[in-house]
Formats: structure tokens, sequence, C-alpha cells
């Protein structure tokens, strides 16, 4: 293709579009959109427009990048039998075949919650060397307040000490959501990226945490402020972790459930209703629990709908162009109430409370009934939730909003139930409906000064 020549007073555009191929180790331009594929090695699906006026020309690169990654519910994750903390990312039979075949040693760099690594550090140790694997356990304090760049850069300073390859030796972290978030972000740091791998040991990080693409840390006074849309190679989720941990964090990761239950799924829902509680008493274990194959089939139900209802929503939105997102439901008070209480509020707990406000405001809509309303407040409160906060001030629900309105195209899209089970997206709630919400709400949930309500 030559080059494009305009007269001074020339004011149209020449465009041209032009494929990428490869021959012989070289990438070509050539010229329109079908190319014969039988003359070059490889066709790129990018592509280079070109655009030339008398003053300028510009080269536009629309380069579709794929992300591939899995989420695998398993058992027994750190049996030495089991093969899948190690291989289990790897999708290409052939490479997994030569990785078996051959007696080289598996390097992996692994970051464990501190106090996971108190519980599970032996067996953990175990399972590493029973697979004669060169490792590094980097055991932290992965807590909401030490959620922080200096956190991730400690971190890469280790694992710049570490015999790493990029291209094989996926980054392991092991914990709850912060963990999973700090090591994400400093992956995606790494040598510009490098690939990890998630698993979740708390129940919000089994259902959120794990299954979408977002990484970060706080920064500012503000969460999550700082990090990246890279998602891991593959996350790891067994369910057994829940064991050890606290009935205040089940109840917490139970918050996250049931905003996809109320935004997408009314089975999710009554499903909750129904035997939240067993779950929170059970911490999702069938054994000793004396409700066997019922417990086994409920938890799994409830972690299947909540997962593959949370990946629809993400798959198609991963990097959230469309800022139109149903998952948004408990999150537009709850991140500034979640930093001003902290550490006396979790996250799922500060979602709780903003989702019960919603709900609030959603009846005061029109959009769910007064019983609508009453069967999510008492299921929230039967899983223990808190359902208020003296915190989370008008002023609080004003400024998130206001400060939603700037980071979201002008627009609140505050995503609200319409009955039990689907949300819409609302851009129009005035001061009013928010305000007459927020005085029932504390009215009747408000238990320290008398509440008239009685979930
Ligand atoms: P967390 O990571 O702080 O873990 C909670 C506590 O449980 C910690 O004290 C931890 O030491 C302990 N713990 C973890 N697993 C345990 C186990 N199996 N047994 C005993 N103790 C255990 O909290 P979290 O609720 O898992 O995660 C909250 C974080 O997740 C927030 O920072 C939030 O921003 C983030 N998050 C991220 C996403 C995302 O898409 N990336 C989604 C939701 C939440």
């Amino acid at each position: 293709m030559g080059k494009v020549h305009l007269q001074d007073n020339d004011t149209t555009e020449k465009k041209t579009e032009f494929s990428l191929v490869r021959a012989k180790d070289t990438w070509r331009r050539k010229l329109g959109k079908n190319v014969n594929k039988d003359t070059v090695d490889c066709v790129s699906a990018a592509k280079i427009y070109e655009v030339v006026t008398v003053k300028d020309t510009t080269w536009t690169v629309v380069c579709p990048i794929v992300f591939t990654y899995k989420v695998t519910e398993t058992q027994d994750l750190l049996d030495p039998n089991n093969d899948t903390l190690l291989l289990g990312h790897i999708s290409d039979p052939q490479q997994l075949e030569e990785i078996k075949k051959s007696n080289k040693s598996l390097q992996r760099f692994i970051v464990v919650d501190q106090e996971v690594y108190k519980i599970y550090g032996p067996k953990l140790t175990e399972y590493l060397e029973t697979n004669n694997v060169l490792y590094k356990i980097l055991a932290l304090p992965t807590t909401e307040e030490n959620k922080s760049m200096d956190m991730v850069l400690k971190i890469l300073e280790e694992i710049n000490n570490f015999p790493l390859d990029r291209r094989t030796d996926p980054i392991i972290a092991i914990g709850g959501g912060v963990c999973l978030d700090i090591v994400g972000l400093a992956a995606s740091l790494y040598r510009r990226r490098t690939p990890y791998i998630r698993i979740p040991t708390t129940l919000l990080s089994y259902i959120d945490a794990s299954v979408g693409a977002k990484t970060g840390v706080n920064f500012a006074n503000c969460k999550n402020k700082l990090g990246a849309y890279i998602p891991p190679t593959a996350a790891f989720l067994d369910l057994s972790f829940l064991q050890t941990l606290s009935r205040r964090h089940i109840s917490n990761g139970l918050a996250e459930m049931l905003k996809m239950a109320l935004v997408k799924h009314r089975g999710l829902f009554e499903l909750l209703e129904k035997h939240g509680r067993m779950l929170l008493d059970t911490k999702f274990q069938a054994h000793n629990s004396g409700y066997g194959q019922n417990l086994l089939q409920t938890a799994s139900q409830a972690t299947h709908i909540a997962i593959t209802t949370m990946l629809e929503e993400l798959a198609p939105n991963l990097w959230e162009d469309d800022l139109n997102r149903l998952v948004d439901f408990g999150h537009l008070i709850s991140p500034a109430l979640e930093m001003k209480v902290l550490p006396s509020l979790l996250h799922g707990e500060a979602v709780n409370i903003d989702m019960s406000y919603m709900v609030y405001v959603s009846k005061e809509r029109g959009l769910l009934s007064e019983e609508e309303k009453q069967r999510i407040i008492r299921c929230m409160v039967g899983m223990e939730l808190p359902v208020w906060n003296k915190e989370c001030t008008m002023e609080l629900i004003q400024a998130s909003l206001q400060d939603r309105l700037k980071h979201s195209g002008g627009l609140v899209r505050m995503p609200l139930p319409v009955g039990l089970g689907q949300a819409e997206i609302f851009n129009n709630t005035s001061y009013e409906i928010l305000h007459s919400a927020y005085e029932k709400w504390c009215d009747e949930l408000n238990v320290s000064s008398g509440s008239n309500c009685d979930p």
C-alpha cells in the first residue's frame, strides 16, 4: 500500500483498514478485512485502521484480548493425591501429559493469610513436600487494615527473590477476599502480568471475590481504589475450609449470597429463607451436623446458584465497561460505611446494611410489598446479619450517592429489588423517597431506640 498524498486544501479523510498476518516470523499489514489464509501462517484478530488527513495520520489499533479462567468447586484440595492445586489450571491435555511425564519439580510461590496458615500450614506443607514441589510459603497478616500498596510491595519483593517462571509457575493465593485481592494485584503487576490462582477460605470469597476479575487494595481512605481487572488463571473452591471459619464470617458471606438471591434468583431467596440458619449453624459442613444428605444438597445448591448467577453478571462485563450492574446492589453506600467504621463492620455486614436500607427504598417506591419487605428483613435477621447501623446516616447516604453520580457517568444507577428475586436499575429516586425510606428504616429497625418492628 503506497503512501496517501492529499492536497493542502483537501478536507477529506482517507480511511484504510488493515488485517495483520504472519509469514515466516514477521507480522505485516494486509489491506482489507479478508485475507487468504492459505498464503500466510497466521491471521491475527487484531486490526489497524489508518486515517490520513492533510494535517495528520492516525493509526487506531483494535486488539480483542481474550481472558480464559476456570472456577472449579472441588473437594479435598489439600489431599496430597489430588493434583488440582498444582495442575488444575492447565487445560491443554498435551501440556498436562508432558508435565506429568517429566521428572522436574514444580515451583510454586504461595501467599497465605496468616490465620489460615496457623490452621492449614502443616497440611499445606505436607501436600507440597509429598508432591516434591520447590516452594516458598509467605504467611501474611492480610487484614482489611493492611490491604494496602505496602503489602503488595512486600509480596513483590519476595516474589522477586524466588526463581519463578512467569509462563509456567502461577502464584497461589490462599485466604479470604483480602488476601486474594492483594495477591491478585501483586501478580498483575509482576512482570506486567503473572498468572495466579485463587483458593478462597471464607464464604464471602468463595462465592464472590474468587469468581470475578477484580483485584485491589485500599488507597486514600477509599475501598479498593487501586486495582486491576485481571482474572486469575483458576479459582479452586473447597467448602471444607469453611469449617474453621467463625460464625460471624459465615453470616458475612451469606450477605453476598443473599444479594444474588434478591437481584436474580427467587429460588435462592426461598432456600436462604428456609435453610439460611441451618447453613449458618453447620458452616456448610455435612459431617457431624445431623442434617446429613439434606444439608449437603442444600449447601451445594446454594453455592452453585450463587456462583453461576454471579458469573452470568460478571463474564459479559469483566472490565465493568457497562456501568449498569445489578451486582452493585448493596454496594452504593456500603463502601463509605465500611471505611468509616473500620474495623467494626465486616464487608458483607456493611453490604447487608446497605441492602436493608435499599429494600425500604424499594418499598417506598412501590416496587416491593410490605410483606415482601418483611420477608427479606426477617431472612437477614435469621442469618444474623445487621440490618441497621447508626453510622449509616442520611448525610452518608447522600454523600455516597453524590460520589456515585460523579463516577458513574452522571447517573446514580441504583439497583432496586422489584419483587422477590429480581431487580432493575433506577436513576430517578427522589430525595423525598430516600428520606421517607430512611425515617421508616430507622423507626422500624433501630432496635436500640426502641424499634417497633419485629423482624
Ligand atoms: P478476610 O479476607 O478479611 O477474611 C476474614 C477473616 O477470616 C480473617 O481474619 C482471616 O484471617 C480469617 N479466615 C479466613 N479463612 C479462614 C478459615 N478458613 N478459617 C478460619 N479463619 C479464616 O475477609 P473476607 O470477608 O473473605 O473478604 C473481604 C474482602 O474481600 C474485602 O476487602 C472486599 O473488598 C473483598 N472483596 C473482593 C471482591 C472481588 O471481586 N475482588 C468481591 C467481594 C469482596
